[in-house]
């Protein structure tokens, strides 16, 4: 039974590690779920919420010229 602590310590290590792993691709995914909220409603393509409003009016433009740009990012609508 030599080295037995060892193997026991090299198992803890590794579930720790695979934990720190999935909890770092949790909040990875949690971030890039937050930065891509900006959706264009004719295409369903996804922008970084922080996007440009010259960006979404371009692709508006040019991806869908026969809708309105507040079709695309009802969101954008003023009140
Ligand atoms: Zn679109």
């Amino acid at each position: 039974m030599g080295g037995g602590n060892g193997q026991k310590a090299a198992k803890a290590r590794e579930r720790n590690q695979a934990r720190a792993a999935a909890e770092a691709k949790g909040s990875q995914n949690k971030t890039n779920a937050a930065a891509m909220s900006v959706i264009c409603k004719t295409c369903f393509q996804s922008f970084l919420c922080n996007a440009s409003p010259v960006v979404l009016k371009q692709h508006a433009e040019n991806k869908h010229p026969k809708h309105n740009f507040y079709d695309c990012f009802p969101h954008l609508k003023p009140a």
